[in-house]
């Protein structure tokens, strides 16, 4: 049977929610020898579990169909591979950082990275002659000890460089988890990567909304309309009391509050509100 092979992060700050996502989407799997891989049970899905850093080029060597890394990993190894969606995890950025008394430019100093091939584009653009200083981890001690003047790594929350006395001097990329692909997929595998799709793209979407239920005085029903414009229209049952009806509707997650304060303006009552667990569009 044709199976999609996917390839995830084994360990590391991506695999949790990664493997969320796919446990949210629906996809059971067979935890037996999860450190290498996993067939799911009930669809045709096969996960790879590798380090973060070789997800590109596992997916550019077709080893594996599809992948999920940082926009990080995919810049820096340079394979030609689809970005087919974002997943609005593992967000942060690629940051230029020295140490808090560092004065002056970057101009010939020496900045300690995993991520060379980012670095050396962001200097060429704005014309820096600086040597990288390759390190494959714990680039954050580099001025420490003295490797480098200053590093070039993942900024997420920004304490790793408080720690070692470090602040950001310039953002120079901004990463979040995506899902990756080969270009030309077979027939069959693009169908099932269709069904993928769907799936996955559900789960994303229903985190952007709620679902909320409330009273409303009937003689309120037209003022919904302007609260609540970007819908259809939201679904109005009638209630034992003759006066009152119970509304219900989707409201997007970044406008919530608003929202609710609007629909409090105009005597909203006993609102209920729900996470969504899937939205199909
Ligand atoms: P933070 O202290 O939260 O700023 O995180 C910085 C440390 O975590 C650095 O060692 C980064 O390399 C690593 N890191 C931060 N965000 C990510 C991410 N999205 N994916 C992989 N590593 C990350």
């Amino acid at each position: 049977m044709t199976t999609l092979k996917i390839a995830i992060s084994k360990s590391g700050r991506l695999s949790d929610k990664t493997f969320k996502l796919l446990e949210d989407a629906g996809f059971l799997f067979q935890m037996t020898n999860r450190r290498l891989m996993a067939k799911c049970q009930n669809f045709p899905l096969e996960l790879l579990f590798l380090r973060p850093g070789d997800i590109p080029e596992i997916v550019a060597d077709k080893t594996a169909d599809l992948g999920i890394c940082g926009q990080n990993s995919v810049a820096e190894k340079g394979f030609d591979l689809d970005q087919i969606q974002k997943l609005g995890f593992g967000k942060c950025h690629l940051s230029i950082a020295v140490p808090k008394n560092f004065k002056g430019t970057l101009e010939r100093k020496r900045i300690a990275t995993s991520y060379p091939k980012i670095l050396q584009k962001y200097l060429d653009e704005k014309n820096i002659s600086a040597s990288i200083v390759t390190l494959s981890g714990s680039v954050e001690i580099a001025p420490n000890i003295g490797t480098a003047d200053g590093i070039c790594d993942l900024v997420s929350t920004g304490s790793t460089l408080k720690t070692n006395g470090l602040i950001e001097k310039e953002e120079i990329f901004s990463s979040e988890a995506v899902l990756i692909g080969n270009k030309n997929l077979i027939k069959e595998k693009e169908r099932i990567l269709e069904k993928f799709l769907l799936r996955i793209r559900a789960v994303l979407l229903a985190k952007k909304f709620k679902y909320i239920v409330m009273n409303l005085k009937r003689e309120n029903i037209p003022k919904l309309t302007e609260i609540l414009p970007g819908l259809k229209s939201p679904t109005i049952t009638n209630l034992a009391d003759d006066n009152w009806v119970s509304v219900s509707t989707v409201v997007e997650e970044k406008i919530f509050w608003k929202t609710i304060d609007k629909l409090k303006s105009i005597g909203a009552e006993g609102i209920v509100v729900q996470n969504i667990e899937k939205l199909i569009k």
